[in-house]
């Protein structure tokens, strides 16, 4: 077994990393069972002169990064110090349990602090929020690029069979139908359209997967606050890439898809299957995305039950 090294483990620095050599050791701790197994069996027959073994050894410090702790243990016949980690920290095809952490409460759709209480419950120390919203970065950026590769290959998938079947345009460009739809934050149907936020997707429908997604913001909050203090605003990641009214975000985003799929997937939308509501069609066809090609458009049958039940209940 390897002797105390000073590596830190990904992402967070020595001085973020919390000591905790005031023993007995508090808590409970989440363990890769067979590498921690395996070190204990490798560490409790380390040989020597004296013949020792795991019952004169005695846990003397651990170094916690968030969930992954190091553990020192001492053995008290020959002195030796050794050095065991709760997961192994070269492991290509697993993400740590950080990482992990961190993607289970963004798929949860939970925040921070429910984490936080929850593992307070359990009584299992975690990472602080700072070292949370550094991992959070991390995650949303790999979502980025897996998204976007899988959006690649879902719409490789929608053109191979448009292009089997020969539904080709006139310059031989396959032909797809695509579902569209879209919400937005804080909206109640039919009166209220004050969204800060919306996203829209475009899903291919023969495979149903989403071949483009986009988001607006309207709100920035670093920018609202220098706003609001009348002070210069300061260098961030800006979130805002919206100034339009709240009830046109989803048009606007559908349309971009229906702009960018020939340059990005070479492919054309040539029907969508939308919502009742006309407003994101209308905009197709004035935006004009294929020039050579007019966009049609067919009715859904749940946005269409739907329009009718608001319509019936209108009339009542
Ligand atoms: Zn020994
Ligand atoms: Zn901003």
């Amino acid at each position: 077994m390897q002797e105390e090294t000073t590596d830190d483990l990904p992402y967070i620095s020595e001085a973020e990393s919390q000591k905790d050599t005031n023993l007995p050791m508090q808590g409970r701790r989440i363990v890769d069972m067979m590498h921690f197994i395996q070190q204990l069996k490798k560490i409790s027959s380390h040989g020597s002169l004296f013949n020792c073994n795991f019952n004169e050894m005695s846990l003397i410090g651990e170094t916690r990064n968030g969930l992954i702790s190091k553990y020192k243990f001492r053995c008290n016949m020959c002195q030796k110090d050794f050095l065991i980690t709760s997961e192994d920290p070269v492991s290509e095809e697993n993400i740590d349990v950080n990482l992990a952490a961190v993607t289970g409460i963004t798929s949860a759709g939970i925040g921070y602090s429910q984490f936080q209480e929850i593992t307070a419950c359990m009584n299992v120390p975690i990472f602080s929020e700072k070292t949370y919203c550094k991992f959070q970065d991390v995650i949303y950026e790999k979502w980025e690029t897996t998204a976007v590769e899988a959006m690649e290959a879902a719409a490789m998938r929608e053109r191979d069979a448009a292009t089997a079947e020969g539904r080709l345009t006139k310059d031989g460009v396959p032909m797809i139908d695509v579902y569209a739809d879209g919400c937005w934050s804080s909206r109640s149907y039919g009166n209220n359209y004050k969204a800060l936020s919306g996203a829209a997707a475009i899903v291919g429908r023969r495979f149903g997967e989403v071949l483009f997604i986009g988001i607006k913001n309207k709100y920035c909050l670093v920018c609202a606050r220098a706003e609001k203090k009348q002070i210069t605003i300061p260098e961030h990641a800006c979130y805002k890439n919206y100034t339009e009214s709240s009830s046109s975000m989803e048009a606007e985003i559908i349309c971009q898809g229906f702009e960018t799929s020939i340059a990005m997937y070479n492919i054309v939308y040539s029907r969508i299957i939308a919502d009742g509501d006309s407003a994101t069609y209308s905009k197709i066809l004035a935006r004009n995305p294929y020039p050579f090609f007019t966009v049609q458009k067919i009715e859904c049958r749940n946005h269409l039950l739907r329009n009718m039940c608001n319509k019936l209940r209108a009339v009542t």
